[in-house]
């Protein structure tokens, strides 16, 4: 039967012939007579008895079932969370802005400090680099600072309760009774957020299943209040899903003047050739290979990125995420800020910048009016001609990139 989000509000009759004609728990039997309850949780539970015998299938048992729903009701503000998945995505400059922030820095800072021993011995044993791991942890929830007090048994059947999703969500269910049956977490501190990820690095149940490790020897995997175990589980994620030890994620890099930038991809001793520089004047590595990856266009800051970049983005599959892990872990361990600018006009070129930009290029003989601050078509196209012999990438862009470029002429 297909369960969708309008059947969830309109299927109580339906769903209570379910519960007269099936056999139920006790719990559920018990409230589906309180009318207040029944009307709508009904076909929540209707739900949940299909669900049954996928768990026990799966090696969740009776008693472990029954206990985990035991007087659960849907939750209608994660339905209403759903529809509220915005599109809007920000620019990538103000989100990485947030990732690096100077509170995140000085709070990742000490944590780093205070678990370097931790952080010895997991790299020890799973090769995976701190940086990564202490990039993770502060994307995913601030370094532990809100992990989601969502209950997740209730979230996660909610979602699986109206096909959210497809059948994603009903995996995850199932995952995280195993989770509960294993008694790495007891029912009352079994949270999350809305959609299910837990603990300090916000694993979903399956990954949890698949790559969580009790790095402390208790004998629990608790990655919602054992940081050896969360950041363990989070090296052991990254390792498994193709992290190479020794390989930098990538660095920030200048582009030579004149550059073909229809290359993309080659090896470092490639790029050394092509005039390709790291932005900070260290080495390149010796070995390896790497994309070449402008995340805000060729004018706004480049980067090498090797496979352990495309390894992070396993966890989250955005290259904002990604470069907010990586350079968030970088700056914790004294990296410098970016040193190209994101092509954003307004923040970058105020006013009076923009006047003396085109101050500049009227000095230059180029004809852009009265200058005014103001970037019209004339200024545009003598901006174009400037970079254009200049060996910049010609796109008539009022950055922060040309006005140095003007200012050292
Ligand atoms: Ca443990």
């Amino acid at each position: 039967m297909a369960v969708n989000i309008r059947f969830f509000g309109l299927g109580a009759v339906f769903a209570l012939s379910l519960l007269v004609s099936a056999p139920i728990t006790t719990a559920y039997a018990a409230s589906a007579q309180k009318p207040e309850t029944s009307t709508k949780a009904s076909p929540f539970r209707a739900y949940l008895e299909r669900l049954w015998p996928i768990a026990q299938a799966q090696g969740v048992s009776r008693e472990t079932f029954s206990s985990a729903f035991n007087g659960l009701t849907p939750d209608q503000e994660v339905i209403d969370l759903t529809k509220k998945q915005s599109e809007f995505v920000k620019p990538i400059w103000e989100y990485l802005a947030t990732a690096v922030s100077t509170n995140r820095l000085e709070r990742g800072t000490k944590l780093a400090t205070v678990n370097a021993s931790t952080l010895d011995a997991i790299e020890q044993r799973f090769g995976v680099d701190r940086e990564v791991i202490l990039g993770v942890w502060g994307m995913e929830t601030n370094f532990g600072g809100y992990t989601g007090g969502k209950d997740i048994i209730r979230s996660l059947a909610t979602l699986a309760s109206v096909g959210y999703r497809g059948t994603y969500f009903r995996d995850e269910l199932v995952s995280a009774l195993l989770i509960l049956q294993q008694h790495h977490v007891a029912r009352g501190d079994f949270k999350g957020s809305w959609a299910g990820a837990m603990g300090q690095t916000q694993f979903m149940p399956s990954s949890f299943q698949k790559f969580a490790v009790d790095f402390d020897g208790d004998g629990k995997k608790d990655i919602w209040t054992n940081v050896p175990d969360a950041l363990a589980s989070t090296a052991n994620y990254l390792k498994l899903n193709g992290w190479q030890a020794g390989l930098p994620w990538g660095f920030e890099v200048v582009i030579p003047h004149g550059f073909d930038y229809h290359v993309n991809h080659a090896s470092f001793d490639e790029w050394s050739r092509q005039g390709v520089r790291t932005a900070d004047g260290k080495a390149m590595p010796r070995s390896g290979e790497a994309n070449l990856f402008f995340p805000a266009g060729a004018d706004g800051p480049a980067f090498l990125v090797t496979n352990n970049y495309d390894v992070i983005k396993r966890y989250n599959n955005s290259d904002a995420y990604a470069l907010g892990v990586a350079m968030l872990g970088d700056r914790l361990y004294g990296s410098s800020p970016l040193h190209a600018s994101w092509p954003v006009e307004d923040p970058i070129l105020g006013l009076q910048q923009r006047i003396e930009l085109q101050q500049a290029l009227t000095a230059l003989g180029y004809d852009v009016g009265e200058p005014n601050g103001r970037i019209g078509s004339r200024t545009r196209e003598a901006i174009r001609d400037f970079q254009d012999k200049r060996g910049l990438r010609p796109d008539g862009y009022a950055g922060r990139r040309v006005l140095e470029a003007l200012r050292v002429r």
